[in-house]
């Protein structure tokens, strides 16, 4: 039989009255935030930040650290910073609020880095796709006089770098904080609205949790993604211009998901691997339950399921995070998928 679906506690959404505001009217707040936000790294997410902050007018300086120069040249001509340095400890230098927007197995040695140059009662935040490594990495480098509250913004594409980024990816979309226990109730409080003033819904939950939900939601499926589109590409008698041609919405769906950024899904995979490991096996007993179903031919077996998956993305539609249009509303030029949300 198929397991039971795990169960999760249904989100809140509460969020303060300026963040609704600014939030809803796309009114800049009157008075920023912070005085000074540093971006470590300045790819999808990082330049998403930038423009939301900036359309919400959040922070009164943003500075940006990016290892190469092109990305350097980038973000200066796209005005995403007001100042870009190569190294994170000069970006770091007087900033009240720090997010860190690199892949996570970057996140330990910087922030081994930028730890002696953290303004007292700055807070530090993430973006990274993994919530208990990054306390474990992250954590032990934090100076007491720093606020430490990892985050996540559950919403991305498939594209990657500082061109790809745009104010809109937060708006309307979850962003999880898992918070240590002793953590400042204050400064909590502040990144929720601060989120919430680029455009998303704030959850709280504990890291652990975090990790759970997100292997469920995106990991593991990326995971499978990667998986058939391997499998085809290695079919035989199916041959690679064929699978192009004729690719259906299914497959085509998959391809999209597939052709996200191999060193993110790498560093997520390896260090969410208590959780995704727990979700596989639940996934591979299901599927040998599928298997069987069809080798004995009980449809009654595969309707069922059909119909229970069916009700799960209509859910997903009525919750506001996707859209009814064909094709997940995604204009599809010339045959290539567009962009669409992965994370
Ligand atoms: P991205 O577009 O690939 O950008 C990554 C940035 O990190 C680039 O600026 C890159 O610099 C820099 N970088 C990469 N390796 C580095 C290293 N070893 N040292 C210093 N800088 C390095 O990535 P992203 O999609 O914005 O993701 C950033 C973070 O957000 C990740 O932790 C990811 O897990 C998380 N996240 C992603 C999504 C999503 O859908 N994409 C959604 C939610 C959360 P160069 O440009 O110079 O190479």
């Amino acid at each position: 039989m198929v397991n039971k679906p795990v169960r999760f506690q249904r989100p809140s959404g509460d969020i303060s009255g300026i963040a609704r505001k600014a939030r809803l009217t796309k009114l800049p707040m009157t008075k920023p935030m912070f005085q000074q936000a540093a971006l470590i790294g300045v790819g999808l997410i990082g330049s998403s930040l930038s423009h939301a902050m900036r359309r919400a007018n959040l922070v009164a300086r943003i500075t940006a650290c990016a290892r190469s120069e092109a990305t350097r040249a980038t973000v200066r001509n796209l005005g995403l910073a007001d100042e870009v340095f190569e190294h994170a400890a000069d970006a770091v230098h007087g900033a009240d609020l720090v997010i860190l927007c690199t892949p996570v197995g970057t996140f330990e040695a910087i922030s081994a880095e930028i730890a002696p140059h953290l303004k007292r009662d700055a807070i530090l935040s993430d973006a990274g796709s993994v919530k208990t490594a990054v306390i474990r990495d992250v954590g032990p480098h934090v100076p007491e006089h720093v606020h430490f509250i990892p985050g996540h913004p559950i919403a991305g594409t498939e594209f990657s770098g500082p061109e790809s980024g745009f104010a809109e990816l937060f708006d309307g979309r979850w962003t999880i904080l898992t918070p240590l226990p002793d953590a400042d109730e204050k400064a909590v409080a502040k990144l929720k609205a601060y989120w919430e003033g680029c455009g998303a819904m704030v959850e709280i939950m504990t890291p652990e949790h975090h990790d759970l939900v997100l292997a469920v939601t995106s990991h593991v499926p990326h995971l499978i993604a990667y998986n058939i589109v391997g499998t085809v590409s290695d079919l035989e008698r199916v041959t690679e211009k064929e699978v192009i041609k004729f690719s259906a919405s299914g497959f085509r769906d998959f391809t999209r998901i597939a052709a996200s950024d191999p060193t993110m899904w790498r560093d997520i995979f390896m260090n969410n691997k208590e959780a995704v490991l727990e979700i596989l096996g639940r996934f591979t007993e299901d599927l040998a339950a599928l298997q069987r179903a069809i080798r004995w031919g009980d449809g009654e077996a595969l309707f069922d399921l059909f119909t229970r998956t069916r009700a799960i993305r209509r859910g997903i539609i009525d919750a506001g995070q996707e859209t009814p249009a064909p094709d997940f509303g995604r204009k599809i030029p010339h045959g290539n998928a567009g962009p669409g949300k992965t994370s």
